[in-house]
């Protein structure tokens, strides 16, 4: 091999690994990058699953509390199925004829809100309202 041609050779292995050092940088470079995307992304999906938890569990919470209110409201409408007495909130049965305690109110065919007088028609969708029974007070 002439001295030129070792020369060449030098050259082009030198470039060589420049090349592959500056690929090597870039390729790393562009790795941390992306750990670090990958690493923010993951943050925000973390964030946003919290996010949604917390809405879900104030979701949840506020559904309880129309659950006891609606429970509490239905309190009111208790009454004997056999005599249609007025039943006392711990009474299961009516003490008058042994007849089992409903539930007996009025409430929107289209929406299920309950009547608060005796209006005909759902203050809130305009359906109509009619009384409804249900077991189990
Ligand atoms: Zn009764
Ligand atoms: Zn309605």
């Amino acid at each position: 091999m002439s001295f030129f041609d070792s020369l060449k050779k030098g050259i082009s292995q030198f470039f060589g690994n420049v090349k592959e050092e500056a690929a090597d940088r870039a390729k790393e470079a562009a790795e941390d990058k992306a750990r670090e995307l990958a690493d923010d992304t993951a943050d925000r999906i973390k964030e946003a699953g919290e996010d949604r938890k917390r809405r879900k569990e104030d979701e949840k919470a506020a559904e309880e509390e129309a659950k006891k209110t609606a429970a509490k409201a239905k309190e009111a409408f208790r009454f004997c199925s056999e005599c249609g007495r007025k039943a006392d909130p711990d009474e299961k049965f009516c003490p008058e004829c042994g007849g089992k305690i409903i539930f007996r109110y009025r409430a929107c065919t289209k929406c299920g809100k309950m009547a608060e007088d005796d209006e005909k028609f759902c203050t809130d969708c305009g359906g109509q309202i009619a009384e409804k029974t249900e077991e189990g007070a």
